[in-house]
Formats: structure tokens, C-alpha cells, sequence
């Protein structure tokens, strides 16, 4: 590993400050993903700006009836509190399908927006990846690719995104509370992460000194939800694909609805024109499986992951069906 300076900040102010004024700076947080990436060589900050001791653990109400987390607040406290379980079920289902209980432990919800791509040639410094160093080529796309993106991609990069949370985020039409040199700033959760474009090394919208400081969910609430996440190990294991789901109906035929793909592309995957295609439309299966087959046309296989399309298909279909059994 590298030497680096390293600076705990107390408040808000102070954090930014302290990363605008150094060189090649970073913040840590819980530290799950920055120290494992440092110790490979993937990230290579020349200073650390500790946000652990911010006072942004709270998970409160906000006046317009929604619920706002704050961005150090563990992904734990997070998923067992009583009003994400209660409200936002869907939230507190995905995050639990991540990661193992003491990851969780240590992972804040600022983190977790932020953690780069298991592609791996991005984490071995031997291989080309334009992510990790630009122009240098990509490894994955005639390399092995089993993990990787069939939606969004670019010839740059084919890389996803690895949360579980930010897909429920997503689906709920969150939105990110960013401070920084320039002042406050919302940003919607569609906007926050970006696809690989001919800029495969950015993975958001953020500038290198912008701080979360917390993620609003809005006051529309579901209650048939399921987060069903497909993985080659059922624990601990990143998602192969994965389905954030949520339906409200009205009598027989649904009035909301609401899906979010991870595991397939660079970013949370939300079409929603697809969704509005649904609204009036019947609970069924073959409508479901419409809905997947809309939201998964444009979807482009590679040598090893094809088998993805069939897949996230199926998992729509079934992920409905599961969220329509919920009380
Ligand atoms: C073995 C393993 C398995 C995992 N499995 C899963 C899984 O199945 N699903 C899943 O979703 N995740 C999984 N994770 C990832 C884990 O959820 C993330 O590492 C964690 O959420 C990151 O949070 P952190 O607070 O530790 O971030 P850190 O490692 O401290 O920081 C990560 C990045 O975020 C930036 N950052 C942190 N906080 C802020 C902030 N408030 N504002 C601006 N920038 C910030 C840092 O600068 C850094 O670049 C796994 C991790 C490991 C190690
Ligand atoms: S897919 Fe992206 S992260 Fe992976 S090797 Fe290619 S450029 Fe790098």
C-alpha cells in the first residue's frame, strides 16, 4: 500500500475543506471498499479524509412525509430500522440480500453509492481496463465476461454496478443530499450513477469533493415488494442479476408499479416507459413477462453471458409474483 496522509473530520464543513485543499484525496467511511481497493493498488489516494465521526447517523422524517437517511449511517442500522422495515420494505429486503452482517456492520449508506465495480479486471493491475486506467483498453469484452453488463454498455467498458441497496434506492425514486465546495445540491437517484460511455473511469455524476450528507425517500410507500436477488453463492456473493420490485394495485389491475435491474448494467436499470405500459394492465404472469421482454430488448449479449437475458426475464416474472403474495 502506498503512504498517505489522513485527516478525521468533525462536521460537514470541515470534511470538505479538508479534501478540496489536498491533492489526490479521499474520503473513507466505513472503509469496506476504499481499504480493500488501496491494498490491491486499485486506489491510490495521497490523503484520507475520515468521515466516521460526522454527525450524520440519524434516519429521520422529513416534512414532506418521507424518510431521510443519513449517509453514515450503517447499512445495518439502515435495514432494521422500524420505519424502513415498516415503510420501505423494499429497501430493507435488498440491503440484506448484500454483502454478510458484519460487512453491513461497517458499510454506511453514503458507501454503498459510491463502491466501485467487481468486474475482475478492474481490481488485477496486470490486465488492461479503462476504468481503472484510461485508454488502456478493456479486458472483459473478449475476455470472460459472466458477470458483466448486457444493457448500457459501451465498446469502452462493460462493467456493473455491485449494490443491492442502490437498486432499491432506485426503484423508490430516492434522492442523494450532496454538499461541496459549490454549496448544497439534490441529486435524483437516476441521475446520481451514469453509464461507461467513452468515460468508463467515472461511475456517477459527482464531483471528486462532493459529500453526501444524506438520501431522501420520498412519501409514496409499497407494500408488495420483493428484492429478488440471483447469485452463485447464496450468501455473500454479489448479485448475477437482480430485481427490485414493486406493485400497487387498484381492484384487478395494477395502478403503480415500479422495477429496477441490478446485476446487468452499469447503473440501476430503470425503463419507465416500460412501466407506464403496465398501468391498467392485469397482474399476470404474461404481462409481467411483456414487461421483461420491453425492458430487456435492447439487451446485448457477450461470449459468457448471454444466459443474463433469459435470466432477468424470468427473474422479473418471478419477483412479481412474489411481491403479489405479500400482505
Ligand atoms: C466481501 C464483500 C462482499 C460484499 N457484498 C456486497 C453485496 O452483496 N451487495 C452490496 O451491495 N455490497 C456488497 N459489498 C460492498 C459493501 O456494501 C460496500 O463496500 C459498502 O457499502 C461501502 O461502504 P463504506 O462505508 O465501507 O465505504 P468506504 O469503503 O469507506 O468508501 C467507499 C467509497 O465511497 C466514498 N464515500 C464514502 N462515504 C461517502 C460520502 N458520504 N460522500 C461521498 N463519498 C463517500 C469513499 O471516498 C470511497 O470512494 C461487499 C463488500 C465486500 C468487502
Ligand atoms: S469492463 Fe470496465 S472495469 Fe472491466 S475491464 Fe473493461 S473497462 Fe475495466
Amino acid at each position: 500500500m502506498n503512504s498517505f496522509s489522513y485527516q478525521r473530520a468533525v462536521d460537514v464543513e470541515g470534511a470538505v475543506q479538508d479534501i478540496s485543499t489536498k491533492n489526490k484525496a479521499k474520503f473513507i467511511a466505513g472503509g469496506t471498499n476504499i481499504l480493500d481497493l488501496m491494498k490491491v493498488n486499485v486506489e491510490r489516494p495521497e490523503h484520507l479524509t475520515d468521515l466516521t465521526h460526522l454527525p450524520l447517523t440519524e434516519i429521520e422524517n422529513t416534512e414532506d412525509g418521507g424518510l431521510r437517511l443519513g449517509a453514515l449511517a450503517t447499512n445495518a442500522v439502515t435495514a432494521w430500522n422500524e420505519q424502513v422495515q415498516q415503510r420501505y420494505p423494499l429497501l430493507s429486503k435488498a440491503i440484506l440480500a448484500g454483502a454478510s452482517a458484519q460487512l453491513r456492520n461497517m458499510a454506511t449508506n453514503g458507501g454503498n453509492l459510491f463502491q466501485r465495480t467487481r468486474c475482475y479486471y478492474f481490481y488485477d493491475t496486470a490486465t488492461p481496463c479503462n476504468k481503472r486506467e484510461p485508454g488502456s483498453g478493456c479486458s472483459a469484452i473478449n475476455g470472460y465476461n459472466r458477470i458483466h453488463a448486457i444493457l448500457g454498455t459501451s465498446e469502452h467498458c462493460i462493467a456493473t454496478n455491485p449494490s443491492d441497496m442502490c437498486i432499491a434506492l432506485a426503484a423508490l425514486d430516492a434522492k442523494v443530499n450532496v454538499t461541496g465546495t459549490k454549496g448544497d445540491r439534490v441529486v435524483d437517484f437516476a441521475d446520481f450513477h451514469r453509464l461507461p460511455g467513452d468515460r468508463p473511469e467515472l461511475d456517477n455524476n459527482l464531483q471528486p469533493d462532493d459529500l453526501v450528507t444524506s438520501i431522501d425517500l420520498p412519501a409514496k410507500t409499497f407494500s408488495k415488494v420483493q428484492y429478488l436477488k440471483l447469485r452463485d453463492r447464496q450468501s455473500y456473493a454479489f448479485a448475477i442479476v437482480s430485481v427490485a420490485a414493486a406493485i400497487e394495485l387498484e381492484g384487478e389491475t395494477i395502478k403503480d408499479i415500479r422495477m429496477a435491474l441490478g446485476g446487468v448494467a452499469h447503473k440501476p436499470w430503470r425503463d419507465k416507459s416500460a412501466e407506464a405500459m403496465m398501468i391498467g394492465k392485469t397482474p399476470t404472469k404474461e404481462n409481467f413477462r411483456l414487461l421483461a421482454e420491453t425492458v430487456l430488448a435492447t439487451a446485448k449479449g457477450y461470449s459468457y453471458n448471454s444466459f443474463k437475458i433469459e435470466l432477468a426475464k424470468r427473474a422479473i416474472v418471478r419477483a412479481f409474483t412474489e411481491a403479489l403474495q405479500a400482505v
